[in-house]
């Protein structure tokens, strides 16, 4: 176990500086870890709060070596990173969370679902295509609704087509993928789970996500959820076998379906902290941005209790506006209890961008999700210019 890392020159480095590497800061400094981040932007979120930051890209293998020569520990706030830096820099000596190799199945879907596949872990029927014609040839097995997914870059709904009629199935490119079956799901729901070098295990409480109408984007994030104790017991068990297979150290966010004849089906993960715990700064005794710094220190875990309902909200750039950016409407929300905003320090808006979110934590979740829905309706995040 690392011991004696508060106050010394023992080094974390953290690929990646956006919102999630800057809330992983707020524990740094918290316990005072020496810490690195690099970004490719040099306006990056996570720019302030680290001892150093570097500009640089993720993948490019000489610039992650080069970054991580002085890290005791690298760990990652993105997925998109090189991999075989990370296996060198563990050859090396140093400690890399999560596994390379683990990684590098994550960064593609049809890989991910293939290994749900080989691992007995349950998830929704597959095909991979490796181009549009191989797509073409695999249509008349999948007839409408079917889900498209692109094997890499995708995110926030980037890269799905749900077809549920022909003319989606026109957006498909010509690219690398796989079609899915069509998940008839009743809800939507993510368990998050905390695994350290020395065996401890912990999970978050189960958060339900409700989708954006029509952005395919993360809104509200509810804590605890209206599932039952022994569907929440089944999610638990799917989540913590799943980062048992994956053999994460760190966090592994587990996204998964919840149809209405009780099936649960993993959609995809990501080994790191993830939107969907964002309430856990509030409503939880440990944060996901704090288990994830001990769980890839190899510090005893915290723990994962809920202290109230907690529902996020995301806030994202209003539609029609690009540039940069003001936020309107907060003042009265700073005076309200429970009432929680987080800006990002992203210069530039765009419709739909992740500038920020809002945590309500109550008594009770209906009212914490009523309270959520106010506050991120108040703030309206613009630009100077429309
Ligand atoms: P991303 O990595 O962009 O978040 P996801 O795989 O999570 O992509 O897909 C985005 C959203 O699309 C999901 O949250 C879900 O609402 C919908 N979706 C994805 N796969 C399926 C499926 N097999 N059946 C039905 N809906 C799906």
């Amino acid at each position: 176990m690392a011991k004696n890392i508060f106050s010394t020159n023992y080094t974390l480095g953290i690929l990646g500086g956006g919102q999630l590497g800057k809330m992983m800061l707020y524990t740094t400094r918290k316990f005072d870890i020496r810490t690195k981040v690099l970004d490719p932007s040099p306006d990056a979120p996570g720019q302030f709060g680290a001892n150093e930051f570097a500009v640089g890209s993720l993948q490019d293998y000489d610039t992650v070596m080069a970054f991580a020569a002085d890290c005791d520990t690298v760990c990652i706030e993105i997925e998109a990173v090189n991999v075989q830096a990370l296996r060198d820099l563990r050859a090396q000596g140093k400690k890399v969370h999560p596994n390379p190799d683990s990684l590098e199945l994550i960064q593609d879907k049809t890989k991910q679902k293939q290994f749900y596949a080989d691992h007995h872990i349950p998830t929704s029927r597959f095909e991979m295509v490796a181009d549009k014609s191989a797509f073409e040839e695999a249509r008349d097995r999948w007839p409408i609704p079917f889900v498209w997914k692109a094997a890499t870059g995708g995110y926030d709904g980037f890269g799905v087509v749900v077809c549920r009629s022909e003319n989606d199935v026109q957006n498909i490119p010509d690219a690398p993928g796989m079609l899915e079956a069509f998940v008839d799901f009743e809800l939507e729901v993510s368990v998050i789970v905390a695994r350290n070098e020395s065996g401890e295990v912990k999970i978050f409480p189960v958060a339900d996500q409700e989708f954006h109408p029509t952005a395919n984007q993360v809104e509200y994030v509810l804590c605890p959820s209206v599932l039952s104790e022994e569907m929440q017991h089944k999610a638990e068990e799917i989540a913590i076998k799943t980062a048992e297979a994956y053999d994460i150290c760190g966090l592994l966010a587990v996204e998964l379906f919840v149809t209405a004849d009780g099936e649960i089906l993993v959609n995809e993960v990501a080994p790191r902290p993830h939107n969907s715990g964002h309430h856990t700064i509030e409503a939880c005794y440990t944060s996901q941005f704090e288990q994830h710094i001990r769980a890839v220190l190899d510090l005893p875990l915290g723990s994962t209790e809920l202290k109230a309902a907690g529902v996020m909200a995301n806030l994202v750039g209003g539609e029609g506006y690009n540039g940069d950016v003001v936020y309107e409407g907060y003042d009265e929300l700073l005076g309200e209890p429970g009432v929680n905003i987080h800006i990002y320090g992203k210069a530039q808006t765009r419709p739909f961008r992740k500038m920020g979110h809002v945590t309500v934590i109550a008594k009770d979740r209906d009212e914490a999700r009523k309270r959520a829905e106010w506050a991120k309706n108040s703030i309206l995040v613009k630009s100077k210019q429309s």
